[in-house]
């Protein structure tokens, strides 16, 4: 039976109304506060970075116009917080969707021994993961290392995800004019959130931020790329994958509404492989749960002896996508303008820093995690160490990505390096990936200077190969 009791909505990576089981579990118990607490004091060094602030700024805020201006927020420890609002406002119940990062695991169960002892009922549920890390094991109980068995045996052979559940009708929150601990935090303008001047602005025009822009998304991904997504999620400058990863960090849309929808579109290739998809993010949260070290450490030991180099002119190269090599830089501007990158590009680029450069994933991993719109925990240390070789199931150290050669073969016309290193862009697709190659002649015809209007290439690609192996093959050796 429905109450009059007041009962915290927390909302954390769900910034959506509908499928969200906390939200709709706290409608059927009484009146909702909603509430967001930007908690860096407990995030420690794995606090937001840039453009995740930026994104979650106009997820709030578009949140918040959901909610009529019911959403309340703070910054600062979240066991704090509610405690303190629990306190004041007689509050009854929180309820939040289950996050699963390490920090946030070890904060949330403190809350919930907290709240406990004060009295406050604590629920949790699962809002964000088709299948929760520990529901999901060997016959002999042990976690899986290898995707293929974890995704067919261990996922698809259960029952089939929870189905979506529809925004709570009579929604009806608490408001009592901002009483609690912060006063004055009501209202997404109550938390500065900037991002770098005149970086936002550029990210800005590409994305639709909140529950409405997700569900958007969705619809012209099903409509475009769903039909071509098997092969077509390789081609970088084709609009054949959905661009739901920022959607899906921040909750604006939950792993299940998207199977949903997808599967009701038929059975085929297409809709198969986007679910797989799904189950790599759902692998990432796994390998993130069973090995909450996954940031830091290489599965692989042998991989803490890898000589690794510091070169920060290099690294800088890289960032500011000033390589000389074209697919490279492409990947690395489109980061910096959209605050996205495509899949097979964030491949190819990490596999330079990491192989070609030498450059430890430790530093791309925590230059995406300031830049990417989507930057999550999980799944950025799970692909920098897919590409490092140093994962649960990992890419082979010898698989070294040649960017000239997946340019030629995921661009072919190269039309997503044109795009992104405009001043090659007049250069014939024959002479795009490899410009350093190409006859003097075209060079000035395309009004070229290598070292002047585009850098030469920062290391040779060849010989950076075999240093990378050479210094493998030590490792194995020891
Ligand atoms: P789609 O192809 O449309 O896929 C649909 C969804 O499936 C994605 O939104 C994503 O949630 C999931 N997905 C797809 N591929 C992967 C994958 N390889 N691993 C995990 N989930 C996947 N993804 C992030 O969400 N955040 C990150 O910080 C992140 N960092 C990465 C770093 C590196 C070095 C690499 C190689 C990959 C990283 N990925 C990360 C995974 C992947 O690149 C993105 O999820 C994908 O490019 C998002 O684009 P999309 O939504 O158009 O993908």
């Amino acid at each position: 039976m429905r109450m009059n009791d007041v009962i915290i909505c927390w909302f954390r990576q769900d910034l959506r109304l509908s499928d969200n089981p906390a939200l709709t579990a706290a409608c059927e118990r009484g009146r909702v506060l909603p509430v967001y607490i930007l908690d860096d004091v407990n995030a420690g060094e794995f606090a937001m970075g840039g453009a995740s602030r930026w994104w979650l700024h106009r997820s709030l805020e578009s949140l918040e116009r959901s909610l009529k201006g019911a959403l309340r927020l703070y910054r600062g420890d979240a066991s704090d917080v509610l405690l303190g609002l629990a306190e004041c406002l007689d509050v009854r119940g929180v309820y939040w969707n289950r996050c699963y990062e390490p920090w946030r695991i070890e904060r949330d169960a403190r809350i919930k021994e907290r709240l406990g002892a004060a009295g406050v009922e604590a629920r949790s549920f699962n809002g964000s993961l088709l299948w929760e890390p520990w529901t999901v094991c060997k016959g002999d109980g042990a976690p899986y290392w290898v995707f293929t068995p974890y995704y067919r045996r261990g996922c698809l052979g259960k029952e089939p995800p929870r189905a979506p559940l529809p925004a709570p009708g009579g929604l009806e929150c608490f408001t009592d004019g901002g009483s609690g601990p912060a006063e004055g935090t009501t209202g997404p303008g109550g938390l500065e959130l900037p991002a770098e001047e005149g970086w936002a602005e550029k990210i800005a025009p590409h994305w639709v931020v909140g529950e409405e822009g997700a569900r958007r998304r969705l619809e012209a991904f099903i409509q475009e790329g769903l039909g071509h997504y098997k092969g077509g999620r390789d081609l970088p400058d084709k609009p054949y994958v959905s661009r739901m990863s920022p959607h899906l960090h921040f909750g604006e849309i939950s792993p299940n509404q998207l199977w949903y929808a997808v599967r009701g579109m038929g059975d085929d290739e297409h809709i198969d492989h986007y679910c797989s998809e799904l189950g790599w993010r759902e692998f990432s949260y796994y390998q993130l749960y069973h090995h909450p070290d996954l940031p830091r450490v290489n599965l692989q030991a042998k991989f803490n002896r890898y000589p690794w180099r510091d070169n920060s002119e290099a690294l800088e190269a890289w960032k500011r996508g000033r390589t000389g090599i074209p697919l490279v830089d492409a990947g690395m501007r489109e980061l910096w303008r959209t605050g996205y990158m495509h899949n097979r590009v964030r491949m190819v680029v990490a596999s330079f820093l990491v192989k070609n450069l030498g450059i430890h994933w430790h530093r791309g991993e925590e230059w995406f995690r300031d830049t990417l719109v989507d930057a999550d925990l999980a799944s950025n240390s799970a692909g920098w160490k897919w590409v490092a070789g140093c994962g649960a199931d990992a890419a082979p150290f010898f698989r070294i990505f040649n960017p000239v050669l997946q340019g030629r073969k995921f661009d072919p016309e190269g039309r997503y390096i044109r795009r992104f290193v405009p001043e090659i862009a007049s250069l014939p697709a024959k002479h795009l990936f490899d410009p350093w190659n190409a006859p003097r002649g075209v060079l000035d015809e395309a009004g070229i200077e290598l070292g002047v209007t585009y850098p030469r290439p920062l290391i040779d690609l060849g010989e950076s190969r075999r240093a990378a192996l050479a210094a493998y093959s030590g490792l194995r050796g020891e």
